[in-house]
Order: C-alpha cells, then sequence, then structure tokens
C-alpha cells in the first residue's frame, strides 16, 4: 500500500491495486452477503471478494470451525499428516466424478494451476498446452503465459509452448454459439503449431476474469476428443465456477458434459481462507511417483478446517440448488432491464455466475468501458458492490456469495436500473 506516498504516485499505485472504484471503500466487516464499511454504511456484496466468499461472509460455521483449529493446531506443513487435511481430502475426492481421486493442496489458484500444468507435462512427457484467447489463469510466471489477453500479463518472457485459441464466445465469437466450429482452431492449431502431440488443454467453462463468457455449445466435448487423441491431457479450471456456484452441478464442466483429467480449484474452496487444490487421476499422480512435491502452507489445518465446513454448508444449505433458483430468477430480471435500456448488449451465466455486458451500439457492439465503470461507482454510493471485467473492462461481474437472496437480486436490479438511467 502506498503508504507516504506522493499524490502523483497514487493514480498509478491504486492501479497496480486494481483498486475498483474511483473513490474506493474501507471495509471493516463482513456478514454473509453484506458489507460494512469503517463508517458503518452497509454494501450488498455481488463480488464475493472475486468470486471467493462462497458460502457467506464470516459464515458462522466457518468462523467457528476455524476458531476451534487455530486453538488446537494451527501449522505442521506437509511432513506431517494432520487430521483435518486428511478427512478433507477425502470430503473432496468423494465430491469428484470419475476417477479424480488424488488431492493436492497448495494456497492460491495460479500455484494450482502451475501445478496442473506440471503435471500435464511429466505425465504425458509432451509440452505444448493449448489454451484460449480470453483465458485468464493466474499470475504466477508460470500461468502468465496461459493468459490470453496482455492486460494480464508483465512485459516479460511468457514460457514456451502455449497457444492461445479462438476464444468460443457466443456474443463476440464468429460462429455464434456453435461450439464445433471454434473447436476446428485447436485442431489446426495441433497440426500447425506444435509436434502434433501435446501435454493438455485449460480452460474454464465460463470465464471469470474474461467476462462471465459461458464456452459456446458443444466446444468442450469437440476438443477434448481432439487433445486427447494428440496425447494431451484436459484440465478444468473451477477456480471461479466450483461448488455449486454455477447452480445444479457441482463444478462447471458437469454442465458441458465432460469429464477432464486434472481438476483446479481456489477462492471458494476455503471461502476467502488461502486455499486451493489440484485434483486428478492416480494415474496421472503417478507421474509425480518419486518426485517431490512440498508446499509449506498447503493443506494447513486450519485452512482444512474451514474448507470442510464449506462442504458442509453447500451440502446442507443446498447451495447449488440456490444459485440455480435464484440466478435463474436474477437473469430473467436482468434480460427485462436489457428490455429498456439499449446499453445492455447481453446478459449471460449461469447460477450466481452471471455478467451484464454494455455497449454502445448493439450492432457494432463497441465496448461502453466508462459507462461501465460509471454505472458501478454509482451503485457503490447506492450500497450494491460489483466486480467488472472482460477485455474491454466493459462488463459487470455479477458472482455473490451463494447465500445472495431473491429480494436481493431484485434490489441489485432495481439499482443498477437507477444507475443505468443516471447515465
Ligand atoms: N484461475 C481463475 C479462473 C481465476 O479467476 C483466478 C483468479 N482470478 C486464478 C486462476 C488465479 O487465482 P489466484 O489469484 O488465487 O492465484
Amino acid at each position: 500500500l502506498a503508504c507516504g506516498c506522493p499524490p502523483e504516485q497514487l493514480a498509478a499505485m491504486a492501479m497496480a491495486l486494481f483498486l475498483h472504484f474511483k473513490k474506493p471503500v474501507m471495509i471493516v466487516e463482513g456478514k454473509m452477503q453484506y458489507l460494512y464499511d469503517e463508517r458503518g454504511r452497509r454494501y450488498l456484496d455481488a463480488f464475493a471478494g472475486i468470486v471467493t466468499v462462497s458460502v457467506g461472509h464470516c459464515h458462522p460455521e466457518v468462523t467457528e470451525a476455524v476458531a476451534r483449529q487455530s486453538a488446537l493446531l494451527q501449522h505442521t506443513t506437509t511432513i506431517y499428516l494432520n487430521p483435518q487435511v486428511a478427512e478433507y481430502a477425502k470430503e473432496l475426492a468423494d465430491r469428484m466424478p470419475g476417477n479424480l481421486k488424488v488431492v493436492y493442496f497448495v494456497n492460491s489458484g495460479s500455484e494450482a494451476n502451475d501445478m496442473a500444468l506440471m503435471l500435464a507435462r511429466l505425465y504425458t512427457g509432451n509440452w505444448d498446452v493449448v489454451c484460449l484467447r480470453n483465458a485468464y489463469h493466474g499470475m504466477s510466471i508460470g500461468t502468465m503465459g496461459t493468459c490470453g489477453q496482455h492486460t494480464w500479463k508483465q512485459p516479460m518472457p511468457q514460457g514456451f509452448g502455449y497457444h492461445h485459441a479462438l476464444n468460443p464466445d457466443p456474443y463476440r465469437g464468429a460462429f455464434g454459439d456453435d461450439g464445433p466450429r471454434y473447436a476446428a482452431d485447436v485442431a489446426d492449431l495441433i497440426s500447425a503449431a506444435t509436434p502434433g502431440r501435446v501435454a493438455g488443454f485449460v480452460a474454464e467453462t465460463i470465464q471469470g476474469v474474461g467476462g462471465a463468457v459461458s464456452l459456446a455449445s458443444g466446444y468442450l466435448p469437440a476438443v477434448y476428443k481432439m487433445i486427447r487423441e494428440a496425447g494431451g491431457v484436459c484440465i478444468a479450471d473451477e477456480v471461479q465456477t466450483g461448488f455449486g456456484r454455477t447452480g445444479s452441478h457441482y463444478w462447471g464442466f458437469e454442465r458441458q458434459g465432460v469429464l477432464p483429467d486434472i481438476v483446479t480449484m481456489a477462492k471458494g474452496i476455503g471461502n476467502g481462507l488461502p486455499l486451493a487444490a489440484v485434483v486428478t487421476t492416480p494415474e496421472i499422480a503417478a507421474s509425480m511417483a518419486g518426485r517431490l512435491h512440498f508446499n509449506t502452507y498447503g493443506g494447513n489445518p486450519v485452512c482444512s478446517a474451514g474448507g470442510r465446513a464449506v462442504l458442509r454448508v453447500v451440502d446442507r444449505e443446498r447451495l447449488q440448488q440456490h444459485c440455480a433458483d435464484v440466478g435463474a430468477h436474477l437473469l430473467s430480471r436482468l434480460g427485462g432491464l436489457a428490455q429498456r435500456h439499449d446499453i445492455i448488449g447481453d446478459v449471460r451465466g449461469a447460477g450466481l455466475m452471471l455478467g451484464v455486458e454494455l455497449v454502445k451500439d448493439r450492432r457494432t457492439k463497441e465496448p461502453a468501458k466508462a459507462e461501465t465503470a460509471a454505472v458501478m461507482e454509482t451503485m457503490k454510493d447506492l450500497g450494491v458492490l460489483m466486480g467488472k471485467g472482460g477485455l474491454h473492462g466493459n462488463v459487470f461481474r455479477i458472482k455473490p456469495p451463494m447465500c445472495f437472496s431473491r429480494a436481493d437480486a431484485d434490489f441489485l436490479v432495481d439499482v443498477m436500473d437507477v444507475a443505468l438511467s443516471k447515465l
């Protein structure tokens, strides 16, 4: 933080800090879907600390589990087992389909994706990785290469062997919602830019940072087949889409009818605790046999206890069904808003992972970036916090804690209506 910095340097610092508002908010307290600033003002949180607070800010069950474990054992590192991590790995594996039964714990989404890329390369003996043009998978030196847009990278070498395929974006892409047509680009990439053999493919099923883009229908099944035929493995980045957020299913990939070989998860897994995991098959994990996997804090007992509480709450409160119900209501109300505000070009997403894209002209789809920032600022002043994203920064990202209610959804839409009318 820019302590004691001359004011002229603050604007640049604010950019580096990724602050979302011109007048930043200082948050001091969180309760379920609400945040409170230092003056005690309440905000409805529709962004959940970038899609991270899954079951609610300071959910009592998570708080209690963390407090109890903190008083018992806070840290061992991976050289010892602890009961929390052992039970947690089992509980997580129980919620995975197919043969996804081996769990590695790390601390962040970037680390999880780094590890997935490493496993893919070790297991296949290949190097090349196919990713998407609008992808975001982390800011580590390893994952930066997978990101599809310069905004999300630093100006330095990005590693080798990353190939960015056409983004299967139903709104902006050339082939609409025709997934197999975009998939043809992956076939071209494999034959033209790789030795014909690849290490793998990585994608989210709904691109989060990329602006809530749901991959075109039929895209993933077609690409998974091509990648496997080229000797590669398929990695699903469930950092944002996991744990029921997309509604009806636990994992985003289930909506697309595919079964990945490696799944990465972070953010919602720990409700804000620094926790992340990579889950894979015993066959792929065997490529680590005799090799060191070490991570000082990975599987920390306190975070594991919190992670276990998150799983219990998601199941008991039936949050995936709740996301499906409230999300469908919110999506339809946002659709209604789009009929009255021409600036809304697209409304999309699933469950409580929704996006609203603002454009200056519905035909040219010219991004309305300044307007997006202005509406977000007004909504913040009216007590609703949202995120924004997409390559052009013109997409509202609506991804609240999963306890968000229908009344919250109605309030958000009413406030957005007011803010859009003020433009
Ligand atoms: N994958 C996805 C899909 C993400 O959205 C993010 C973070 N925004 C990451 C990976 C990286 O996670 P972290 O910031 O925890 O490293």
